[in-house]
């Protein structure tokens, strides 16, 4: 059964009560916990999952995992602490209490964001790519395009750093929109053909202009995302790589 994903439509819900749909204990020892919403955000789109706890009654789960599968299910994985003897410690059925980790989330938002503005940045700069995978981790944040690579890669990475510069410094109003994969193309320079069928269709406005289709959580205003660098353009065979860095994190 598909999981309602609360963060969807507002990436300021860290906290949410749910219905338990199904647990399944792993060979790990850990619980598999099948809700009707949530608002933890599983991995994917290059940003990483959230953690946090999911409580039923005195039986707190430490959810370290958590991942979408192609029905729309959301599994929120973990170990329970608490009385464990008579069966899983979480039944089917059971009200529950969620509980992200509001640090966790915030770097995983600031550094995915900042991908989107390294892209806007390569928009606003014209330059010829069209954005492919990105990745959006502490140890390994970057944004990939094709196209060919440029004459003069230092000069562009430092065009593309105060491009970003000034983008972050000029502050955003961004928001979500749902619409029908068709439509996306009014609002985004690019939507991919193999946009995931197991999640709503949304897209994220950064300052009512620059749509991006994106399951992600995002800032709210670029600001928020603070010192971003360019350390590194790698080009080859097609594919231009954009190294980012945000400060304080990576
Ligand atoms: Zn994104």
């Amino acid at each position: 059964m598909a999981t309602e994903l609360l963060y969807l439509d507002d990436f300021d819900v860290l906290n949410a009560s749910a219905k338990v749909t199904s647990v399944t204990v792993l060979d790990d020892g850990r619980l598999d916990i099948e809700l009707d919403r949530t608002c933890f955000y599983p991995r994917g789109g290059g940003q990483d999952w959230d953690t946090g706890t999911i409580r039923s009654g005195d039986v707190t789960v430490e959810i370290d995992e958590v991942r979408l599968d192609e029905n729309g299910t959301v599994h929120h994985l973990g170990q329970p602490g608490g009385p464990t003897e008579g069966g899983p410690a979480v039944s089917e059925g059971a009200d529950v209490v969620l509980e992200v980790d509001a640090d966790r989330r915030s770097l995983n938002t600031r550094l995915h964001s900042a991908g989107h503005i390294v892209d806007l940045a390569v928009e606003r700069l014209g330059l010829p790519w069209v954005p492919g995978k990105g990745a959006h981790y502490p140890h390994m944040s970057f944004v990939e395009y094709s196209g060919g690579a440029p004459e003069d890669v230092d000069d562009v990475r430092r065009r593309i750093e105060e491009e970003v510069a000034s983008i972050i410094q000029a502050g955003s109003h961004n928001e979500v929109r749902f619409l029908p994969v068709a439509e996306m193309g009014a609002y985004c320079r690019h939507v991919p053909d193999n946009i995931p069928p197991n999640k709503p269709a949304r897209i994220v406005l950064y300052n009512e202009a620059f749509g991006v289709p994106c399951g992600g959580t995002h800032v709210r205003d670029v600001r928020e995302v603070g010192a971003l660098s360019i350390p590194k353009i790698k080009a080859r065979k097609g594919v231009v790589k954009v190294s980012y860095a945000v400060e304080g994190i990576n």
